[in-house]
């Protein structure tokens, strides 16, 4: 299976779809990974805070396959924005993934009460300069945060990792991301499952013969959004996958963007303020 890559702004590429390993227990997390890569995904989204960067690391390092040819994400927790431990803190992430250096490094949360983000972005210009980290970005960025990196950064975060799924679409955001060049990263893509009996859903999927699940990765990829859906189960780690032998309709496409609803799975990042 050959995954599109999407280029970012920094001139690097990712693959459009990858894997995510958020609330995978830590004792799964090195055999979840192993089932993913052996579906063939080579795109893992983790993060410090996931408490699984160790089993990711178990996974690629048992599977043998070239570094170069992976592509992997870690993030930087708010806790870690003070005292100017970023540093630090992406050294602890890549002793426990076990590698030399990051695909790409998210701020997690702007946690904007205090305008700490902003030291914490210096802090990640400074390691990819380093070799850290290949390329930089955020993580549920408001267009204000976006505009505050605009005005104090030097360079423009590549991606922002945002909740987006039909029910909840942040055209606002979106449309941020566009005027700055950044990349949108759709994380929980899948609603956590919110979704899967919406009719136009539905619909597509028994047109297709294939399941919601692979309906609604198809939607976003031919959207042009990066995405990583997460699940422990063999069966749909290989399902959420294979996702390239069918292509929806202009109509299929705009029937599941007429679902967005404002509604949330997450935390709203603007108030959201984790110590
Ligand atoms: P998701 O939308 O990918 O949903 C995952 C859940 O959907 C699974 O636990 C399972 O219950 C179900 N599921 C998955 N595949 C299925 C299938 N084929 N059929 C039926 N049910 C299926 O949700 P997520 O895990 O929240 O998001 C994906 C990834 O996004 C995370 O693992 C993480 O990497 C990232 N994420 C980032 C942030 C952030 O703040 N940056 C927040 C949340 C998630």
């Amino acid at each position: 299976t050959v995954v599109p890559t999407v280029t970012l702004n920094d001139g690097t590429t990712i693959p459009q779809l990858g894997f995510g390993v958020w609330q995978v227990p830590a004792d799964q997390a090195e055999d979840v990974v192993t089932k993913a890569l052996e579906a063939g995904y080579r795109h893992i989204d983790t993060a410090a805070i996931y408490g699984n960067e160790e089993g990711v690391g178990a996974a690629i390092a048992k599977s043998g396959i070239p570094r170069e040819e992976l592509y992997v994400t870690t993030k930087l927790w708010v806790s870690d924005f003070k005292n100017g431990q970023t540093l630090q803190a992406l050294e602890t992430s890549l002793g426990k993934l076990g590698l030399d250096y990051v695909d790409l490094y998210l701020i997690h949360w702007p946690a904007p009460a205090d305008e700490k983000y902003l030291e914490a972005w210096k802090g990640l210009e400074e390691l990819q300069s380093q070799g850290k980290t290949r390329s930089i970005g955020v993580s549920n960025f408001a267009p204000e945060h976006l505009d505050r990196v605009a005005e104090t950064g030097s360079v423009t975060p590549a991606v922002n990792q945002v909740e987006v799924h039909p029910a909840l679409q942040q055209r606002d955001i979106q449309a941020a991301n566009e005027k700055y060049g950044i990349a949108t990263q759709a994380w929980s893509p899948l609603a956590q499952g919110a979704v899967f009996e919406d009719q136009p859903i539905v619909d597509a999927a028994e047109a297709h013969g294939v399941t919601v699940a692979q309906v609604i990765i198809r939607w976003h990829l031919q959207r042009g959004r990066i995405l990583f859906p997460k699940s422990v189960t063999d069966s749909r780690i290989k399902e959420n996958f294979d996702v390239f032998g069918f292509e929806l309709t202009d109509e299929q496409l705009q029937a599941i963007d007429g679902l967005e609803r404002n509604e949330r799975t997450g935390m709203e990042p603007t108030t959201f303020n984790p110590a």
